[in-house]
């Protein structure tokens, strides 16, 4: 068993898990009863919030969906007075308009300890130096983790996103131990380190890194661990659910516990919004059990994984959610067929000669649509010559073929050469006019 940061909720028996939801959901339905949009959709039902008398009455309840959150922006989740709101975040806006959430001095307070005990769990400590490498501000992943880190006393060091020089010279100058960062940026950073002829391994003191907000395969994790010498862990969180905290691996490193004293969660199949069978992959569906400013009832996130079986052998009761193997809006469809970005990162970063950056473009030419995958080769490929060049191409369109049943076009660019940022990685360009 592993020492915890919040053992008596950690470590909670599952009978007592199930009694302190049950107690915390119904609270949150009364709570949630109070915001406007709650309000009409629980009278629209007929539904009394006192009628929840168990767990599996949440399927009583309704979903709510992004489209409601942005129907009811800015105000229409607010449960309390808005002078008890102290803190607003809104999401990236990657896919729509944003939404607005909004946190009381208790919502800190508790989203704090859900990152903290989640950092804890991995290994921080206060001797760490947490160097905190996500943007702050609207989004939620730089605030998040950054007082959960001051709260189990490390060193933060809120360096923000880019200006990749400086985060280097950050790391030496005040001996960072553990990062955090978007998987596509830190595969990136090495370029930044190889110019300034440095070697992560050799010239950090780098132990542990965070890598959360864009899905990754088990395979860019260990690129990661390898590069820069570390243990890195997934960590799962959205910005309508608080961010960061709501998900995240232990040491085993076999899925991410989900905090579910604090969040309930469901899998459902996204067509019928019915349960799927134990260890399927589906929708991931959140209530939020302790949330006091804007609770949110079975909220789809849109994310789709699976709960692994059985417990985990570090003792901790909260089910482990799979990697995010895509979101319901991610997937693609070409040529009739059902693609997630997912399946072709996993497939390129088997290959040691493909670099870290890729894009997927999707063009009609005539009547006839096309993929191609465009992937930097590695640094180490660089000056390979047309023969390998054209075998590795060769394999990557076959593993593609075998994995999502079409072959795209493929083609290598030099390392560094595909448009990237610091931010979330855009792995799609769909210029499709008039398409899917
Ligand atoms: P935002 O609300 O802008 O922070 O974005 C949240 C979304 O980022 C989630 O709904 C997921 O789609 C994605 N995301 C966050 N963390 C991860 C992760 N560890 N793996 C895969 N996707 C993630
Ligand atoms: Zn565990």
């Amino acid at each position: 068993m592993e020492t915890c940061f919040h053992p008596r909720l950690e470590l909670i028996a599952p009978e007592e898990l199930a009694a302190l939801q049950l107690k915390r959901l119904r609270a949150s339905v009364r709570r949630a009863a109070a915001s406007p949009h709650y309000r009409e959709t629980f009278a629209a039902l007929g539904l009394k919030p006192g009628s929840i008398k168990t767990l599996d009455d949440v399927k009583r309840l309704p979903f709510t969906t992004k489209a409601d959150l942005r129907a009811g922006f800015p105000n229409g989740f607010l449960a309390v007075d808005r002078r008890q709101a102290v803190r607003l975040h809104a999401s990236s806006g990657t896919t729509g308009a944003p939404t607005a959430v909004y946190h009381s001095q208790a919502d800190l307070r508790s989203w704090t300890g859900l990152c903290a005990r989640s950092l804890f769990m991995i290994g921080l400590r206060p001797e760490d130096v947490f160097q905190n490498m996500v943007g702050y501000g609207l989004f939620t992943g730089g605030l998040g983790l950054h007082y959960g880190a001051e709260a189990l006393g490390a060193l933060v060091i809120p360096a923000g996103v880019g200006n990749s020089r400086r985060q280097v010279a950050l790391m030496r100058q005040f001996g960072s131990t553990a990062l955090h960062m978007i998987p596509s940026y830190a595969l990136k950073l090495q370029e930044t380190f190889r110019d300034m002829g440095l070697d992560p391994r050799r010239h950090t003191s780098l132990r542990l890194a965070v890598l959360g907000a864009e899905p990754h395969s088990e395979l860019t994790r260990r690129r990661v661990e390898e590069i820069y010498g570390l243990k890195a862990f997934n960590s799962y969180g959205l910005s309508e659910l608080n961010g960061p905290g709501v998900a995240m691996e232990c040491p085993r490193q076999e899925g991410m516990h989900l905090w579910e004293d604090a969040f309930l969660l469901e899998i459902v199949n996204p067509a019928t919004l019915e349960p799927v069978a134990e260890g399927e992959t589906g929708e991931v569906v959140l209530t939020t059990l302790v949330r006091q400013a804007m609770p949110l009832i079975r909220y789809r996130t849109r994310d789709l994984a699976s709960i692994l079986p059985g417990p985990c052998p570090c003792g901790r009761p909260h089910r482990r959610l799979s990697r995010i193997e895509g979101r319901s809006d991610d997937m693609f469809i070409i040529k009739g067929v059902n693609v997630f970005p997912m399946q072709v990162e996993a497939v390129l970063m088997a290959e040691p000669e493909v670099g870290g950056n890729y894009l997927i473009e999707l063009t009609r030419e005539g009547s006839e649509e096309v993929m191609t995958v465009r992937a930097e080769v590695a640094e180490q490929a660089r000056r390979m010559d047309a023969g390998k060049m054209a075998g590795l191409r060769k394999r990557l369109c076959a593993a593609l073929k075998a994995e999502i049943l079409l072959t795209p076009r493929v083609e290598l660019a030099a390392p560094d050469s595909l448009p990237s940022g610091p931010g979330k990685a855009q792995r799609v360009d769909d210029r499709r006019r008039g398409g899917e």
